[in-house]
């Protein structure tokens, strides 16, 4: 239970919020300067609730920034020739400097269409860093956009004055899109990396040697304290609903707002690190308040950068 918390909580909300603020006059010098603002469009197909939570959110942060902002909605019966289609559509759009196609896709649009997708979209407009081109100058370390949650993370360890070069860094999970990269721009920092997965034997054997933990899961509360070396800096990117009410007594005390707020809601969104890990963390992020609202800052970032790419002028 979560009762001495001692871990510095490492508030990525205000992080966001303050970078949200920087990106701004940048958007609107942009927009003065070339009479237009940057562009970002969103390919959302289906109605996925989760992708229509995050959608909405990029939008009213993409907007509130300056941006145009567009939101390209697909049928859930789309096929992936339709929504290959839209994104060959919008690589040639001027009025859209980036483009992201909310993943996951519908099953019905077919296996390895997230793929497919990927490969269709122009890197010059790849603001999520997900194309071929992206990723594999992201590995060269010569990265042209980086995928935008683990730019975030970054981010914020580098902000916090978190030292990366030297020490131990632990990720887990290993998806193209958080795990990978992470591990990626972890290792260019010099730090010494270990990547562990769903068939990592003793996975908290592995972790109790990080100085720096990324939880990547999708597992509510996987992360212990026995995952967990006292003092290290634990960075919990999980995003998972709990609805039952045995857990949610289990992991906040009586009187804790949290509990609170499960008990209005019936459900509670949660991270993969327990809120035990507090205890003996030297710095966490929250969920929510801390990676989240990081990823779409960096998106508004990397949109940013798209644009002045086109027009020539690439400073970040
Ligand atoms: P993903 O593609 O499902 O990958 C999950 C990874 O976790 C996989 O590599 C999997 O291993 C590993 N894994 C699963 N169970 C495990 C276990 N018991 N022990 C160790 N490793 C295990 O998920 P993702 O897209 O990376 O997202 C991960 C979490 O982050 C999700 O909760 C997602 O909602 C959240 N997320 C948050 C943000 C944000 O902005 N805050 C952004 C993106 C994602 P295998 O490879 O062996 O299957």
């Amino acid at each position: 239970m979560n009762t001495q918390m001692s871990a510095r909580i490492l508030d990525g909300q205000g992080l966001a919020a303050r970078m949200r603020a920087e990106i701004a006059p940048r958007v609107a010098e942009f927009s003065a300067r070339h009479g237009r603002p940057p562009g970002l469009a969103i390919v959302l197909v289906g109605q996925n609730p989760a992708s229509e939570i995050y959608v909405r959110l990029k939008l009213k942060a993409g907007r509130e920034a300056g941006l145009r902002a567009d939101l390209e909605r697909m049928p859930e019966d789309a096929s992936l020739a339709d929504v290959l289609a839209l994104v060959e559509r919008l690589n040639r759009s001027k009025a859209h400097d980036g483009i992201l196609v909310q993943a996951p896709l519908p099953k019905a649009v077919g296996e390895g269409a997230m793929s497919r997708v990927f490969d269709t979209i122009s890197p010059e407009k790849d603001v999520d860093g997900v194309t071929p081109n992206c990723v594999g100058r992201l590995v060269q370390g010569r990265p042209l956009f980086v995928p935008c949650t683990p730019f975030g993370i970054i981010e914020l360890l580098e902000r916090e004055s978190i030292q990366i070069a030297g020490q131990r860094a632990c990720v887990i999970g290993r998806s193209e899109i958080v795990g990978k990269p992470m591990a990626l721009l972890l290792l260019q920092r010099d730090a010494t990396v270990t990547v562990c997965h769903s068939k990592t034997p003793d996975l908290a054997a592995v972790t109790r040697e990080a100085d720096i933990l990324v939880a990547a899961v999708g597992r509510a509360g996987l992360v212990t304290q026995a995952f967990v070396k006292a003092g290290a800096t634990v960075v919990d990117v999980g995003m998972n609903t709990i609805s039952d009410p045995t857990v949610a007594a289990e992991w906040y005390p009586e009187g804790h707002a949290r509990l609170a707020t499960f008990r209005k809601n019936g459900t509670l969104l949660v991270g993969d690190v327990h809120p035990s890990v507090g205890d003996i963390a030297g710095a966490l992020t929250p969920v929510p308040g801390g990676v989240g609202p990081l990823t779409i800052a960096m998106l508004m970032a990397n949109t940013l950068r798209a644009a002045q790419l086109v027009v020539g002028s690439s400073q970040r």
